[in-house]
């Protein structure tokens, strides 16, 4: 990816080398956490039919050209925004620069995005660090992966991982890594328009298998989203050849059959919580090609 040079985020918290400072471990969180898969499943929470309905209302809304994020903004986000813009120190290292490259542009194609609704896209905080973390989710450590807490609206990365996706998961690359901080990403946008924090309220009714299908929509849709957001920075001429296959290779890698077969050597699809590496890769090519969100409903499609 051509990044050199371009906007650095003004939305990152540099916390690496800190403790974490955990006065909860074990985490009493708000909302949970939503992280790139490195296994293992997770528990349940209810009913299917309300989110699709609620997928649908937002897509049908959309269309009517009513405002569904300002509807829904009101009650549904728990622990909502206390946007602590923590003052970032500028980030000295290759790698934070150019994750903090990578945020700005998915800042600059959702506002784009969000605008041309007649909306307003909130931006997420991106928390680097190193060992563990306090998040509003609770505690994390490196070993979570990068995740999402709608409790704070932000992603948390340690770039240790990169190292892991290369070596554990061959998806090398730096397009392999962007891909990653653009699924993230789409779980906020996912958390701004509302369809998270519905997703975590009836996950709690919700039978473990029935959660976890749910749950393989939601990150289909943050794949897709991450693809919508590789289509406009293609359209900007910032890609290099191979970068797309990085990230389709990473979709790939991180996949939950794949990794299934990698740490126990068979495959469980009801514990699948992510979706197969072909279903993530068959969604980030739809959010690619098309750039439109429309094409992301994972919700009313087959999947
Ligand atoms: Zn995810």
């Amino acid at each position: 990816m051509r990044w050199k040079g371009r906007r650095q985020s003004s939305n990152v918290e540099d916390r690496r080398g800190r403790g974490g400072g955990g006065m909860f471990p074990g985490g009493l969180g708000r909302g949970r956490r939503i992280r790139l898969p490195m296994g293992g499943s997770r528990r349940a929470g209810g009913g299917f039919s309300g989110i699709i309905m609620l997928v649908v209302l937002f897509f049908v809304l959309r269309a009517c050209g009513i405002d569904p994020l300002e509807m829904l903004s009101g009650g549904t986000m728990q622990g909502a925004p206390t946007q602590t813009r923590q003052q970032s120190t500028p980030a000295n290292d290759e790698m934070s620069q150019f994750v903090s490259v990578v945020l700005a542009e998915t800042e600059d194609v959702w506002n784009g995005i969000f605008q041309s609704q007649g909306m307003d896209y909130e931006e997420p905080n991106m928390v680097l660090f190193s060992n563990q973390v306090q998040s509003a989710c609770g505690f994390a450590s490196a070993a979570t992966g990068p995740f999402y807490c709608p409790g704070d609206n932000k992603v948390y990365l340690d770039l240790s991982f990169f190292d892991q996706l290369a070596r554990k998961f061959g998806a090398s690359g730096d397009f392999a890594q962007a891909y990653v901080v653009a699924h993230e990403v789409g779980h906020h946008v996912q958390n701004i328009t509302g369809i998270l924090p519905r997703f975590n309220q009836m996950r709690r009714s919700m039978s473990q298998a029935e959660a976890n299908a749910m749950s393989v929509r939601v990150e289909l849709q943050a794949d897709c989203f991450a693809g919508i957001w590789a289509h406009y920075t293609a359209q900007k001429g910032l890609l290099e050849e191979g970068d797309i296959e990085e990230a389709l290779n990473a979709a790939n890698q991180i996949g939950d059959d794949t990794l299934q077969r990698r740490t126990q050597g068979y495959v469980v699809p009801e514990s699948f919580n992510h979706g197969t590496s072909e279903q993530r890769k068959e969604w980030f090519a739809r959010g690619l090609e098309s750039g439109r969100l429309q094409s992301c409903d994972t919700f009313n499609n087959p999947i």
